[in-house]
């Protein structure tokens, strides 16, 4: 037992020696939809509170209430506590303030108007800046494969990203694009699988094209 509490002891030391950077990390995590975004957000979620037991906070914009109003969830029933915002106010001194180590922002490319009435990137930089780290998951193209800007933003300034791929649900190959059902609408418009699926770029492209493996060599 005397070896056990000295292996916990020596942990929680560890802890509070560890000193805050003084820049923060930036990470993306984006893709399609159905390409496991919400399950590895969710694993980084754990991981920085339960694993490292670091200060965390998780937002969300506040429109998206497909699921739960205050979590977000995977498809596989991982969940994390979130807070929905439209009005970001004085949240970025309170979180310097209060020493968090990590924010999330999930769904990221809704952080925009009229849905949210801060300057998400700006936002971001100034928790950079004060040693918070940041992690960003997202959508990273519309439906019709034009790129959201804000993740593209955050993806070219990003230390990682973390591009996931799905299945294709024409060929199984690997799908890195978002195909809409209905093929028409505006570039937001909530849905899950009724309206949207996940698709290789041929066949978000060509929906009914059959394959040769001429023609899908490399992708
Ligand atoms: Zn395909």
């Amino acid at each position: 037992m005397a070896e056990v509490r000295e292996t916990v002891s020596g942990v929680d030391q560890g802890k509070q020696q560890q000193p805050k950077p003084p820049y923060g990390h930036l990470s993306v995590v984006c893709g399609p939809m159905f390409a496991g975004k919400t399950t590895e957000t969710l694993k980084r979620i754990l991981w920085a509170k339960n694993g490292r037991g670091q200060d965390i906070r998780v937002y969300k914009p506040a429109f998206d209430q497909r699921y739960a109003r205050l979590q977000i969830v995977s498809h596989e029933g991982l969940a994390a506590d979130a807070e929905a915002v439209h009005d970001w106010d004085a949240r970025t001194a309170e979180i310097i303030d209060a020493g968090v180590a990590v924010v999330f922002f999930d769904e990221v490319q809704f952080f925009e108007a009229p849905n949210f009435t801060s300057d998400i990137l700006q936002i971001i930089e100034e928790l950079l800046a004060a040693g918070v780290d940041v992690v960003c998951s997202g959508l990273d193209m519309d439906w019709q494969g034009k790129p959201f800007p804000i993740i593209a933003h955050m993806a070219a300034k990003a230390d990682e990203v973390h591009k996931l791929r799905g299945v294709c649900t024409v060929c199984g190959r690997p799908s890195t694009k978002t195909y809409k059902k209905t093929g028409s609408g505006g570039q937001i418009e909530i849905g899950g699988s009724e309206l949207y699926e996940s698709r290789c770029t041929i066949h978000w492209a060509v929906p009914d094209l059959e394959l040769t493996p001429d023609l899908f060599h490399g992708r």
